[in-house]
């Protein structure tokens, strides 16, 4: 109360007043001045006293659990925010009822579940079967539960006992781990698949073969003969690409070492594929800047990456356009530059993001008409991981494409 005649100041005057009267009835003056100074003094007591909780500031009035949002799991408020700052959903059920939860369980199950029976409050058999028994004991181990919130998110939920018919349940977001593991049984499908696919089609023409009927015809043997040898070059480059994919994951936390000249490894590639390429190959155009500084690299890998990306330059640029690469120094020089930029149908928007993702085409059937085992950016990327660098593709359809990449300069000491 702020008013000025509290009862606390009725009460002081009331005992001033009180102190006066006596010390009027008093005959010596000693005696007077003892009682009103006495008096006065437990009115002064009364007035400041300092554990009137109305004269302490208000910052350090402590919440009560009506004040705060969330209700508070324990009264110790520093226990309180320790439990609100984890990441995962903890509460406190007594009797089948929730008695208290954190700021993570209210956003997962609703604002309003604290005083409710675990059936209201959970809303799922598996965790409603485990929860709803308050002499049930439980071991801590942890129960794998889908569905709780959302339909495909996966929790693993422990409960321990805490003393008679009270438990704590804590709540732990396990989803990233099935969309790893999706991503892992979606791999071995898709790799068992592309290679089946030439598989399927070369078990199919040996048993045409074997058939006397189109075997002994030379045209349609030999016809049947160089299919079998393109989905055999096929079977051998994705097998080739898984090794390489698999190599470079596992190497992924370990930067190499070794300084590499990039620009030599750019040089030799576009010469291979000069020679190598002899429709296409021609079409290369080369810009290098002179005396690069090295990069920290694996040559090997450095040498796929420069391949994988001129290859696609060459198979999905328009026929008879040039293949610009260019190799330069970053902005800052602190990396080295390389771009390759093709003429062609582009690439839409929406498809950018994912080019890098194992398996990934924009479109299947011209990838494989052309050779490719849908592996090829998805190594570029790994590469370019493992090398601290930078991966960029832009596109516009109708026009054409440019991949760039960045990789960082063997670092200079101070001289
Ligand atoms: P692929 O073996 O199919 O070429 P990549 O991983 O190398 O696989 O590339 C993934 C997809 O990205 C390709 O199937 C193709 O659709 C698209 N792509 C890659 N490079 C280019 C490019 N330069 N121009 C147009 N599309 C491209």
């Amino acid at each position: 109360m702020n008013s000025w005649l509290s009862p606390r100041i009725i009460v002081a005057f009331a005992l001033a007043l009180v102190g006066a009267i006596f010390a009027d009835q008093m005959t010596g003056s000693a005696e007077r001045i003892l009682v009103i100074f006495v008096s006065m003094l437990i009115a002064l007591f009364i007035v400041a006293d300092p554990h009137d909780r109305e004269d302490v500031p208000e910052e350090t009035v402590k919440p009560t659990a009506s004040d705060t949002e969330v209700p508070a799991i324990s009264s110790h408020p520093q226990l309180q925010a320790f439990i609100d700052s984890s990441a995962d959903a903890i509460l406190m059920v007594e009797n089948a009822r929730v008695t208290a939860a954190n700021q993570v369980a209210l956003r997962l199950l609703g604002t309003n579940i604290v005083g409710q029976n675990v059936r209201m409050a959970f809303r799922h058999a598996g965790a409603i079967e485990r929860l709803s028994d308050p002499d049930a004991q439980h071991s801590g181990h942890p129960i794998r539960l889908t569905g709780i919130g959302q339909k495909n998110q996966l929790w693993d939920m422990r409960i321990q006992t805490m003393g008679p018919s009270q438990k704590i349940v804590h709540l732990a977001d396990r989803s990233g781990t099935q969309a790893a593991e999706k991503m892992r049984v979606d791999f071995v499908a898709n790799a068992s698949h592309e290679l089946l696919t030439p598989l399927a089609a070369i078990k199919g023409f040996i048993e045409t073969l074997d058939d006397p009927a189109a075997g002994d015809d030379a045209a349609t043997r030999g016809r049947f003969l160089g299919i079998m040898a393109t989905e055999t070059d096929r079977m051998q480059a994705l097998v080739r690409d898984l090794m390489s994919l698999s190599r470079i994951e596992a190497e992924k936390y370990d930067p190499p070492q070794t300084p590499v000249d990039f620009s030599d490894i750019v040089m030799e590639t576009v010469d291979q594929l000069r020679n190598s390429q002899k429709d296409r190959g021609t079409d290369i155009v080369i810009d290098v800047t002179a005396d690069l500084p090295s990069v920290m690299g694996d040559a090997g890998q450095l040498r796929q990456l420069a391949s994988n990306i001129l290859n696609n330059a060459l198979k999905y640029g328009r026929a008879g356009t040039p293949v610009t690469v260019l190799l330069g120094r970053s902005r800052s020089g602190a990396m080295i530059n390389f771009s390759v930029t093709d003429v062609g149908d582009g690439i839409a928007p929406e498809h950018l993001p994912r080019l890098t993702e194992r398996f990934y085409r924009v479109d299947s059937g011209r990838s494989r008409l052309v050779g490719g085992t849908g592996l090829g950016l998805s190594l570029v990327k790994h590469i370019i991981d493992r090398h601290r660098g930078h991966l960029e593709i832009r596109s516009t359809i109708g026009k054409g494409t440019t991949v760039a990449v960045l990789l960082p300069v063997v670092p200079t000491g101070p001289s």
